[in-house]
């Protein structure tokens, strides 16, 4: 990924007919979790009226504590790419915990005909598991999104992008979502933002921020505008090429995370504003 090689630098990759650079922007706003039909109808309606064709949509969930809901797995796989390819959704961001997942989508997208795209989430929990790494490595049907270590060194998350590259899938985006400390609060963790320009400058991979998990809240600074909002707007203006963000049709019926997801009638503006900063900068 650029940081152990001097050959060709290469910034970008295609997958599903999305480009992903050192440059350009995706948008990836979507449920934290599936939960039912209606929800995730609601979602992928509501990005294809916005003109999206990528989101987020987790089906295995890694949870702190082991009686929360733990996403509803491979039994609904079938439903949520069918309606997403029905959306014109291009990538679904979807995160795995375990190397059997891997074969768990490819199988429903094969069997359906590849209605949709998948993107291989590893959650910050997970950035230090080196089998799951190099399994997801071995595999070139379908990049990743590796989320930084919350609790290490950026260095140390950089490697673990490399275990990906060195076993053979080099298609990484490299997501910020901020760090575990005390001193984030009253904010979920501490926006890293200002990381991004160093990302791109220490490797290839395209940068994304995930303002949802580290601000952890839809608070509102005395402006009236979001604080992911605000996060969203320092991670675009710092560079980042790609956005994960939570959205929810009824945040307080989310199974997971709904403190923090933004509102359907917040999408127009969201993705309006992140738009702006963009061109500006
Ligand atoms: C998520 O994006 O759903 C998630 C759990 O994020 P993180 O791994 O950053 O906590």
């Amino acid at each position: 990924l650029g940081r152990h090689r001097d050959d060709n630098r290469q910034t970008g990759f295609s997958y599903n007919g999305v480009d992903f650079n050192q440059s350009n922007l995706n948008i990836f706003a979507g449920l934290c979790a599936v939960d039912i039909p209606e929800h995730v109808e609601m979602m992928l309606k509501a990005l294809e009226e916005n003109g999206q064709v990528c989101t987020r949509m987790g089906a295995y969930k890694p949870r702190t504590n082991p009686y929360s809901f733990q996403g509803h797995g491979k039994g609904c796989l079938p439903w949520v790419f069918e309606k997403a390819g029905k959306h014109g959704i291009k990538v679904v961001a979807m995160e795995i915990t375990h190397e059997g997942h891997i074969e768990e989508i490819d199988t429903c997208l094969e069997k359906l005909g590849r209605p949709t795209g998948v993107m291989l989430q590893v959650g910050t929990r997970n950035t230090q598991n080196f089998e799951l790494l190099k399994a997801i490595g071995r595999q070139s049907t379908y990049p990743v999104l590796l989320k930084r270590g919350f609790g290490i060194t950026l260095n140390e998350s950089l490697n673990a992008a490399e275990y990906l590259a060195s076993e053979g899938n080099a298609n990484v985006i490299f997501c910020l979502r901020g760090m575990k400390t005390e001193a984030g609060q009253p904010h979920r963790n501490m926006v890293d933002f200002a990381h991004v320009p160093a990302v791109k400058r220490l490797t290839r991979m395209p940068v994304c921020v995930d303002p949802s998990h580290s601000v952890g809240t839809r608070e509102k600074a005395p402006d009236g505008i979001l604080d992911v909002m605000h996060a969203t707007a320092q991670g675009v203006i710092a560079g980042a090429n790609m956005v994960l963000v939570d959205f929810h049709p009824k945040p307080e019926k989310a199974l997971v995370d709904g403190p923090q997801a933004l509102l359907m009638n917040e999408l127009p503006a969201y993705l309006e504003d992140i738009q702006l900063c963009h061109d500006t900068w």
